[in-house]
């Protein structure tokens, strides 16, 4: 059995997520291949060389993955995987661009956002928005399959030494092309990566009272998240935003702060070690999923707590 992942990054690092994905790999068993697609890539190569437990890498450097476009990755990984048991990417916004299209391109059924091995054909995974776990069994002769990072603890990043091949295959389908990107930059760690989150809820009331959270979340070294009444509100931009339709966070402590606990919130830091709520609702129901809960205004609590820091 030999398992194929696609690494996660930008061309310079390997993007954490990946590590998560090498240890569900490690969970089926097998040898461990890891798929780097990009431009000028090699360092990533080399990084990704040093993963424990991977015993080869593929670098496929090319103009065409120089972005990473679905169109162009996706033929290359259905042609590389063919011949794999398993191909494996994290359920980031890239993996989730990619995988759907190789495994229409295998004829297979892709098994997406797993959160445990059960065995080398038994998975779980989330439905209802988190409310029930499914356990699948597939048949498929390539087993395709997204992996949700919070659910596996990373591998470590050094102590491999695979060796490094270079992938000649070229696929431009020449159906799209790279325009721009626009990054949010930051300090603050990166909100799946973080091991503390401070998210504001609408209770925030606007943009500028996220101040307080940044404030806080610099003390803690945390990154700072947001509920999506908050994001629609304008407060802060979408990529702060955790939950179903956002982004799924695990981090050691998760600190809600005027956030009620929708369900859809929930889904997406429920699995925190540590939830802790500042809600001046006692009924909210995020004091259901609360390890500790604060009834109090959060413009009293808020700059109190960060004094207290
Ligand atoms: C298909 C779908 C997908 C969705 N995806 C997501 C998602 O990914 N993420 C997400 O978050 N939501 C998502 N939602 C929206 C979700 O249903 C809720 O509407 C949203 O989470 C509510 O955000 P909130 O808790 O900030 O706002 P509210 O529910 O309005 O809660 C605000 C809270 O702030 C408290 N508060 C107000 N003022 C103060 C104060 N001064 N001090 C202390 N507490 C105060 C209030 O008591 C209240 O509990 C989705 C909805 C749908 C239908």
């Amino acid at each position: 059995m030999t398992i194929l992942v696609i690494a996660e990054h930008d061309n310079k690092v390997v993007a954490p997520a990946t590590l998560n994905t090498v240890a569900a790999a490690a969970k089926i068993g097998g040898d461990i291949h890891v798929l780097v697609a990009g431009q000028g890539a090699s360092a990533v190569a080399d990084a990704a060389a040093k993963i424990a437990g991977v015993s080869k890498v593929l670098l496929a450097d090319n103009a065409a993955y120089a972005h990473q476009l679905p169109e162009n990755v996706a033929p290359l990984v259905a042609e590389l995987g063919a011949g794999y048991s398993h191909i494996l990417a994290a359920a980031t916004s890239n993996g989730k661009n990619i995988l759907p299209r190789v495994a229409a391109q295998l004829d297979v059924d892709q098994i997406s956002e797993i959160i445990s091995v059960e065995s080398a054909d038994t998975f779980k995974r989330p439905i209802y928005a988190g409310n029930a776990i499914a356990t699948v069994q597939s048949t498929a002769a390539v087993k395709v399959i997204t992996v949700r990072a919070t659910g596996f603890d990373p591998v470590a990043a050094e102590g491999g030494s695979a060796a490094v091949e270079a992938v000649s295959a070229a696929h431009d389908a020449g159906t799209s092309s790279f325009v721009g990107e626009e990054l949010a930059k930051s300090d603050r760690p990166e909100l799946t990566a973080a091991k503390i989150v401070v998210s504001g809820g609408r209770g925030m009331q606007n943009g500028d009272n996220f101040k307080h959270l940044y404030a806080l979340a610099d003390k803690l070294g945390a990154a700072v998240g947001a509920s999506r009444a908050a994001v629609d509100a304008g407060f802060v931009p979408n990529d702060m935003q955790v939950g179903q339709t956002g982004k799924i966070v695990a981090p050691q402590l998760y600190i809600a702060v005027g956030i009620s606990g929708a369900i859809q919130h929930l889904a997406g830091m429920k699995d925190s070690k540590v939830i802790v709520a500042i809600n001046k609702d006692e009924e909210a129901p995020i004091f259901q999923v609360a390890d500790y809960g604060l009834v109090a205004d959060l413009f009293e609590a808020v700059p109190e707590l960060e004094k207290l820091v």
